[in-house]
C-alpha cells in the first residue's frame, strides 16, 4: 500500500501548478470544454472558436497548451476529457441542471458539485461486484444505496494522461473488503479513502476550475487528508 497519506494529493497539486501557468484565454477555452462536457457534449476545436469568438487557430493553441499539462486529452479536433470530465464510456455518471456528463474516476465525479456549484447526482458501480453506487449532494455526499469506498492507485504510477492510468482505476467499492480484495487481485498499489476523504480530493481538485478569479487570485485550498 501507499508510502505516505500525501502521495495521492501530490497527482493534484502537480496538475494545479502546471494550471496556474495558464493564460486567460486557455481558462476560458477550458472552461467552455468543461461547461460543454456537463452537458455531455463533446467540444470541438469549431463550437468552442464560435461560441468564444475566437479564431481557429487560436483555439486550437490554446487546446495544445492545455493537452500539454494535461488538462485536456484531444482526439482530432474533438476534446475527448476536460477534467474531470470525459466522453469516454466509463462508469461514472454525473447528472446536474446541465444533463448528464461522465466523469474520469471516481474523485473526479465527488468534486464536481463543488465545482458546478448545485447538488448533483453520482451514478456509478462497485468495480469489483458491479453493484450500483448512486450517490446525491454537493460539497458532501449522501449514499441512497450502499455508503461507498474510493480506491486511489499510488501516484508514482503516473505516466502520460491521468485519464489514461490513474483514473482507470480511481473507481468506488461497496466497503472496504470489496475494494482490497479488488485492488489484491489486480496487484494495484494504493490507498482505500472513506466518501468523506475522496470527496476533500475531488473539491480540492476542481472546486473552483470554473471560478474565472481563480487563476489570477493564486489561492490554493489545502488538502486535508485525515
Ligand atoms: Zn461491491
Amino acid at each position: 500500500m501507499m508510502k505516505s497519506e500525501e502521495d495521492e494529493s501530490r497527482i493534484l497539486r502537480t496538475r494545479r501548478k502546471t494550471e496556474q501557468a495558464l493564460g486567460p484565454r486557455e481558462r476560458s477555452v477550458q472552461r467552455l470544454a468543461v461547461r460543454a462536457m456537463a452537458g455531455g457534449r463533446a467540444p470541438t476545436v469549431e463550437t468552442l472558436s464560435r461560441e468564444l469568438g475566437l479564431q481557429v487557430d487560436a483555439v486550437r493553441e490554446a487546446l495544445a497548451s492545455l493537452e500539454a499539462c494535461d488538462c485536456v486529452v484531444m482526439d482530432g479536433d474533438r476534446v475527448r476529457v476536460a477534467y474531470p470530465f470525459t466522453m469516454d464510456p466509463v462508469p461514472h455518471e454525473v447528472t446536474s441542471s446541465h444533463g448528464t456528463a461522465r466523469a474520469n474516476c471516481a474523485i473526479d465525479a465527488l468534486g464536481t458539485g463543488a465545482m458546478l456549484a448545485e447538488e448533483i447526482e453520482i451514478r456509478s458501480v462497485c468495480s469489483y461486484c458491479s453493484a450500483s453506487i448512486r450517490l446525491r449532494g454537493r460539497e458532501s455526499f449522501k449514499a441512497t444505496t450502499i455508503g461507498p469506498v474510493v480506491f486511489v492507485p499510488a501516484s508514482d504510477l503516473i505516466q502520460g494522461h491521468a485519464s489514461d492510468c490513474v483514473c482507470p482505476s480511481t473507481n468506488f467499492y461497496c466497503n472496504e473488503e470489496h475494494g482490497r480484495t479488488h485492488a489484491l487481485a489486480l496487484a494495484a498499489r494504493g490507498r482505500l479513502l472513506s466518501l468523506e476523504q475522496a470527496t476533500t480530493l475531488g473539491i480540492s481538485a476542481f472546486g473552483d476550475l470554473l471560478e474565472s478569479t481563480s487563476a489570477q487570485s493564486g489561492e490554493r485550498r489545502p488538502v486535508k487528508m485525515e
